[in-house]
């Protein structure tokens, strides 16, 4: 009993086993059960992902729109994230950046990013990259697939399409330089179009750059082009490269200038080639850029001789003139030193020689060496002939070539010329009229002055000076030379000499002995090149102004040293008429130191000459 009992228990609990199991396998089997349970699933999807992203609760409309496309997977799960994120609901929320980099974070991967994940993030879409760029990444992540794969939801795949998304990095720097050089951030649109610009290579930096750089002042000081640079080096700029650049800038070049050298740089060249992005290059416009030698000379001056710096166009302007010949540096000296900022800041003749020193030097000058023109600008010789004079300074060329200018390049050399010589003066009645002559013509002519008359037409002196003649040595006192000693000879030419330079600071450096006469004691103590003629119009001996017209004009060479006395009525008259016939002919009328440069002649102490050929 009891074992026909037990097997009919097991019989009994076989067949309900199997009972249980059909009952079980049966259930799994009923098909509307199953699609229930998928159902609420990507209900599910839809409900979690849009509150994330909203905090709002899921509108009908949304389920009614996107149930039946994603639960058909005929859309990605990612088109749904994209379509909240650019969803009314979602962008009212005006959500700051980093928040909306989480709340994608947590809709899409079911997480937070890190700290890190989220300050690049974050920088990208405060830089204008999209947030569908985060949607493109984030699609790639495990941790999407798994929650897709939990919702049955499928993943997709997604490749924004804006430019500004291909490459956040290029968008970055993109915005970085546009917020250096504009000052503000760039717009969307904006940023699409020069991202891809730069991704098609059809612009470079540079034209970036250029584009706006009306908007860079020109005239900044260093730090304010920092960002500017920062942003094409894509690092600091450091401070020593800070000091060189307000070097530059304060030598009188344009912020242009210095972009141009850090655009030239290997380092800016690399940089954007490894992203991927032209750098370009930059074309130096202004003419103060061009020689930065020659421009820091020209604002030293500006700064030195006006108290102020120079504008751009002074510099611009000055620059071009002086490299075109219109002007020679002396000239645009005077020029400047004419106006009345620097008449008033140097009203002082002192301390004009020594702005103009520091100017040309560097340093001030020696006293020695300025003592005569201290003595001429105080008798009433002007600025602007001093200014000539320091210019004949073999140093003053030696400083202009490092500076970066070639001085020898402004000297035109006439093609036919004459000096003109006056002896025996000065003598204002007749010396001035001769003298109005000369300035009339632009002209230059030699007083050979006799010393003891000096001090009875200081104004002869002064004028002569201004007008670019020269001062030679007659003698003290007119004495047949020949009669005389040694010493006395020498006597004679120091006392005339020193008569002149009490006048107008210059010393003789020519003299012509009375009468043309000398012999080797003469030639010994004269310590000057001896002046004589090779044109005498005996203007003394007949006092004919139609005598000394003809012995001139029938006459003249080119290099001839005409003798005339610039004491008689009659010689005036005639240059009346010499003068501007000479000058119609081609002839330029110089002094006679002037034609030995031209004529490239040095001329010898104790040597006589009667006409300059040179050759
Ligand atoms: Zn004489």
């Amino acid at each position: 009993m009891g074992k026909k009992t037990s097997i009919g228990r097991l019989v009994y609990r076989g067949v309900a086993c199997l009972l249980a199991f059909l009952l079980l396998c049966g259930m799994c089997l009923i098909p509307s059960k199953n699609r229930v349970k998928e159902e609420d699933q990507v209900e599910a999807f839809i409900d979690r992902t849009f509150t994330a992203l909203t905090q709002n609760e899921t509108p009908t409309s949304v389920f009614a729109v996107w149930y039946p496309k994603l639960a058909a997977k005929e859309r990605s799960a990612v088109d749904f994230v994209e379509s909240v994120v650019y969803s009314p609901s979602f962008l009212e929320k005006r959500y700051p950046d980093s928040r909306i980099v989480e709340l994608i974070y947590v809709a899409m991967v079911d997480h937070l990013p890190d700290d890190a994940t989220e300050a690049k993030y974050t920088e990208y879409l405060d830089e204008k990259v999209s947030e569908r760029y985060l949607l493109q990444e984030l699609s790639k992540d495990p941790d999407y697939s798994d929650l897709c794969t939990r919702y049955d939801v499928l993943p997709g795949t997604f490749s924004a399409k804006e430019p500004r998304d291909q490459d956040p990095e290029v968008t970055l720097a993109l915005g970085r330089l546009y917020f250096a050089v504009r000052g503000m951030h760039p717009d969307s649109e904006e940023v699409n179009t020069w991202t891809e610009r730069f991704l098609k290579q059809e612009a470079s930096v540079m034209d970036f750059i250029e584009q706006y750089s009306a908007e860079i002042p020109k005239d900044p000081s260093g730090n304010e082009l920092a960002p500017i640079i920062s942003c094409m080096l894509e690092r600091e700029v450091t401070s020593s490269e800070l000091e060189e650049y307000a070097a530059l800038l304060e030598q009188g070049v344009s912020s242009d200038y210095v972009l141009h050298q850090v655009c030239e740089s290997g380092e800016f060249r690399e940089h954007w080639l490894s992203q991927g992005i032209e750098p370009g290059t930059f074309e130096l416009t202004q003419q103060r850029d061009l020689n930065v030698e020659l421009t820091s000379f020209i604002s030293r001056f500006y700064l030195c001789l006006t108290g102020r710096k120079a504008t751009e166009d002074e510099l611009n302007s000055g620059i071009s003139r002086v490299l075109s010949h219109e002007v020679k540096i002396q000239t645009m000296l005077a020029e400047v030193l004419d106006t009345p900022e620097s008449q008033a800041l140097l009203s002082d003749n002192s301390a004009f020689l020594d702005a103009v020193y520091e100017v040309l030097y560097g340093e001030k000058p020696d006293p020695a060496t300025v003592e005569g023109y201290l003595i001429g600008l105080n008798n009433g010789v002007l600025r602007s002939r001093i200014l000539e004079e320091i210019a004949k300074d073999p140093a003053f060329d030696e400083q202009m070539k490092a500076y970066g200018f070639d001085t020898s390049s402004e000297k035109v050399i006439p093609e036919k010329m004459v000096a003109l010589t006056f002896d025996d003066g000065p003598y204002t009645p007749v010396t001035f009229r001769i003298m109005d002559m000369l300035e009339a013509y632009g002209a230059h002519a030699t007083f050979f002055v006799i010393g003891n008359r000096v001090a009875n037409y200081p104004e002869c002196l002064i004028r002569a000076v201004n007008l670019g003649c020269e001062i030679g040595n007659h003698t003290w006192n007119h004495t047949k030379l020949t009669k005389l000693s040694g010493s006395a000879v020498a006597q004679q030419i120091a006392d005339c000499d020193q008569a002149v330079y009490n006048i107008c600071g210059f010393h003789t450096r020519l003299m012509r002995p009375m009468g043309g006469s000398f012999n080797s004691t003469v030639a010994a103590n004269v310590g000057l090149p001896m002046i004589m003629w090779c044109i005498d119009t005996n203007d003394w001996r007949y006092k004919d102004t139609n005598h000394i017209i003809t012995e001139i004009l029938d006459n003249v060479k080119d290099g001839d040293i005409i003798l005339m006395h610039d004491i008689y009525e009659c010689t005036a008259d005639a240059m009346e008429v010499v003068i501007p016939e000479l000058i119609s002919r081609g002839y330029t009328l110089v002094t006679v130191s002037e034609l030995a440069e031209y004529k490239g002649k040095e001329l010898q102490n104790g040597e006589s000459y009667r006409s300059i050929r040179g050759g």
